[in-house]
């Protein structure tokens, strides 16, 4: 096993700039690192020999090496990424938007990306529906890690500095229970001379860790929230997510009337919609009432079924039925288009189908 060493990645612009004399080198490691993708030292062609040994010595460029990579028809592509002690976890590539070109072949707008990153090597909140809960909890990643997933899927789409992307931190784990990571992370993101992607470029998305949520909106940096909801009443969602007894749905609610919003955005509720759990349209009816007074959205998502889960998948005529039921009493929902559905799109499907292949070998 290599020896953990942080990464460059772990520091803001100004706590580099403390780091390295003189202050000028900052910057230009900075624009190595996230201009120009550097994984490593060598590349940083103008900073001087001696300082590039003595840093070596500390900390490494990019932690992450691209283990296993799989690519959908739809344009999706999932990462299993490698960190240095030979863990491994899962960014994933989407394409929202095509390119659009107009009638002389000519490019009238860029095609659109969103990175979903992962916050923890495994979970430890023990959702019963996920397969990242079934690995159990590894360790936190740094906010090096967490920030080398958006330049290591970068680089390998050739996706230049300077063009927008869209990150949601949807990949395993839990974000908030990596709170101190995932907020330094989010600050080295919008760094001006680095990636240069504001909060509002950035989900977080919770299962629900109320006074998190808390902690969270507090530091005002101005992310979107999606809350993993996936049931109306605490007894179902106490079966999905055991934690929801110590925060439950009304904890949640209430702390979400307290995070602070961009005025023209709404908070995104996730529902997991399982075939005979909560597909039914008292659920729907439940949801709308519990939502009244937020500006909120639903984003429905289809079960994703892998072997040995007790869950289905419900149909596609229950899933219409109950985003009409939701919009017809005043809220917005849409249905998750299942990206990279032919490629174990799931949180923590590409990691285990990879275990099982090592154990078919
Ligand atoms: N821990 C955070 C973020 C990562 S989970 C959270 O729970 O919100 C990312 C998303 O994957 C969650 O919305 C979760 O509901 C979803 N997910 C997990 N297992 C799934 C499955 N089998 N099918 C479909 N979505 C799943
Ligand atoms: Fe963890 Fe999210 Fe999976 Fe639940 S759904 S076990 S919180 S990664």
């Amino acid at each position: 096993m290599s020896i953990l060493k942080p990464s460059l990645m772990d520091f803001t612009q100004k706590e580099l700039t403390a780091l390295v004399k003189p202050a000028f080198r900052a910057k230009q490691i900075y624009g190595w690192m996230y201009h120009h993708y550097a994984d490593n030292y060598e590349a940083m062609k103008n900073i001087p020999q001696s300082l590039k040994t003595e840093l070596e010595e500390k900390y490494c460029v990019n932690p992450l090496k691209i283990a296993r990579k799989e690519e959908s028809s739809d344009g999706t592509i999932k990462y299993l990424l490698e960190l240095q002690d030979g863990k491994t976890m899962e960014a994933v590539w989407i394409k929202m938007k095509e390119e659009q070109v107009d009638c002389n072949g000519e490019i009238t707008q860029e095609a659109k990306y969103t990175i979903c990153v992962s916050t923890q090597v495994g979970c430890k909140v023990g959702c019963t529906f996920c397969l990242t809960a079934k690995g159990g909890f590894t360790r936190d990643l740094s906010a090096g890690e967490i920030v080398a997933q958006v330049v290591t899927l970068k680089k390998d789409n050739n996706h230049k500095h300077n063009r927008m992307i869209n990150i949601v931190y949807m990949g395993m784990g839990e974000p908030l229970d990596n709170l101190t990571n995932l907020t330094k992370a989010i600050e080295i993101f919008q760094e001006d001379e680095g990636l240069c992607i504001s909060g509002k470029r950035q989900t977080v998305s919770t299962s629900g860790l109320s006074n998190k949520i808390d902690q969270l909106g507090k530091l005002d940096l101005g992310v979107h929230i999606a809350i993993s909801l996936h049931a109306v009443d605490d007894d179902l969602r106490t079966e999905l997510i055991p934690m929801n007894k110590a925060h439950n749905i009304n904890s949640i609610i209430e702390a979400v009337k307290r995070f602070p919003i961009d005025t023209r955005k709404r908070v995104m509720f996730e529902y997991l919609v399982i075939k005979n759990k909560n597909d039914d349209l008292g659920s729907a009816k439940k949801l709308v009432k519990l939502l009244t007074g937020i500006k909120a959205k639903v984003n429905l998502i289809y079960f994703n079924p892998y072997p040995g889960t007790p869950y289905d998948r419900p149909s596609r005529g229950d899933m219409i039925a109950f985003q009409e039921y939701l919009v017809q009493h005043g809220l917005l929902c849409t249905i998750r288009d299942s990206k990279g559905i032919d490629i174990s799109a799931a949180c923590g499907q590409l990691k285990e189908k990879t275990k099982q292949d090592e154990e078919i070998k």
